[in-house]
């Protein structure tokens, strides 16, 4: 079977790893900070904005926390989003507000989120699907003019730059995931953006038991102090830090990114070439402003894409569809709004295998599948 996400794990990995169970230091400690910094560098922005975490999901959840999301604010949340993203505003009692996307990028502009602000709007979710950025300029001028945060769900975009500038970092806060399915892995986790460094140490504290950051008192202080089991509280936090063993993966990770990227940049442009002048597949629109993508998803629109689906599942290639429209939930969809693009995309999208694992041949095989589809349509 061809997978369409798989991680690129191995000896280098292994190593690293031994290191650390050698160590017999398994909790956050120096492979974590390092993997922060590697991480950070790589976008070109100070190490001090970042935390790591357990997920991105644990990330988007804190979001919640740190813009203090209540049953009086409206959140908006574009049709096409991770169900995490809806179920974190949901958690606070706050009210999801959908709103739709572009087609043919299915990521969301400044017009889809302008149709829905109010008064009430608190914040908006932007994703950059698949690793293309959502042309920020117009959404953030927009935001900040209505007092309106912005969070950027960058799970997909580990090395995507919007005119320069790294995705995730250009709102007031951005996530990335290294679950299983993503560039980079490291079993699972995830990584944070804050913009502001006073909701840095607000958000570490959540994700650490509530612990004073500023303070080293508590259950790390140094045994050279007395009574150092005591400890203070400043609030209700979690426990949802990233550990050595994640760190260390992380960080070998971070040094093979390039290669993973230059990998899937080919991948990507083979598939592009391939299916451009297929008349029965439309495929994504290439954005008109400076960027940099991490080609985490390829897609191709087709009115065939359930027959496709099974046809290329026949030929052990497997693809889906990322991500069921939100508004076709109930839970997330009281008033039974529809995303009319969103709705198209659902229906019409394929995402078909990327990943830097694929050899040439496996390339080829999705390739000449979809394309012996036609004959028999
Ligand atoms: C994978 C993904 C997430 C969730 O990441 P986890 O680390 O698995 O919680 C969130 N948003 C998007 C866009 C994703 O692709």
């Amino acid at each position: 079977m061809i997978n369409i996400f798989q991680p690129t794990l191995g000896q280098d990995e292994l190593d690293e790893l031994s290191k650390v169970f050698e160590s017999n230091w398994i909790g956050k400690g120096e492979y974590v900070d390092r993997f922060e910094k590697l991480f950070a560098i790589n976008l070109r922005v100070n190490s001090e904005n970042f935390i790591s975490t357990t997920s991105c999901t644990e990330g988007i959840f804190l979001a919640a926390d740190v813009f203090n999301f209540t049953p009086e604010d409206e959140i908006i949340v574009p049709s096409i989003s991770f169900p995490s993203v809806a179920s974190a505003v949901l958690s606070k009692g706050a009210k999801i507000v959908l709103c739709d996307v572009d087609k043919s990028t299915l990521n969301v502009s400044s017009e889809h989120i302008a149709k829905v602000i109010t008064e009430k709007t608190k914040a908006v979710f932007v994703t950059h699907y698949g690793g293309i950025p959502c042309d920020m300029d117009p959404i953030i001028k927009l935001c900040y003019k209505n007092n309106i945060k912005v969070i950027e769900d960058s799970a997909c975009s580990v090395q995507s730059f919007y005119k320069g500038k790294a995705c995730g970092t250009i709102g007031d806060m951005g996530i990335w995931s290294f679950d299983a399915m993503k560039t980079i892995c490291t079993g699972d986790g995830g990584m944070i953006y804050l913009k502001s460094l006073d909701n840095v140490n607000i958000a570490k504290e959540l994700l650490y038991l509530g612990l004073p950051v500023k303070t080293k008192s508590g259950m790390d202080s140094s045994t050279r102090e007395s009574n150092w089991w005591e400890f203070e509280i400043n609030r209700p936090g979690r426990r949802s830090i990233m550990n050595n063993i994640a760190g260390a993966i992380g960080c070998v990770q971070m040094e093979k990114l390039p290669e993973f990227i230059k990998r899937r940049k080919q991948i990507f442009n083979k598939y592009y070439s391939a299916f451009k002048d297929i008349d029965w597949i439309d495929l994504p629109e290439e954005p008109s402003f400076n960027y940099e993508s991490s080609y985490y998803f390829f897609w191709i629109q087709t009115k065939y894409r359930d027959q496709l689906a099974k046809h290329l599942l026949k030929h052990d290639i497997y693809t889906t569809f990322r991500y069921w429209p939100l508004h076709k939930i109930k839970l997330f969809n009281k008033k039974n709004i529809v995303c009319n693009d969103s709705e198209y995309a659902g229906n019409y999208t394929l995402n078909i295998p990327l990943h830097q694992s694929l050899n040439d041949e496996d390339v080829d095989k999705v390739i000449n599948t979809i394309k012996s589809f036609k004959e028999k349509k």
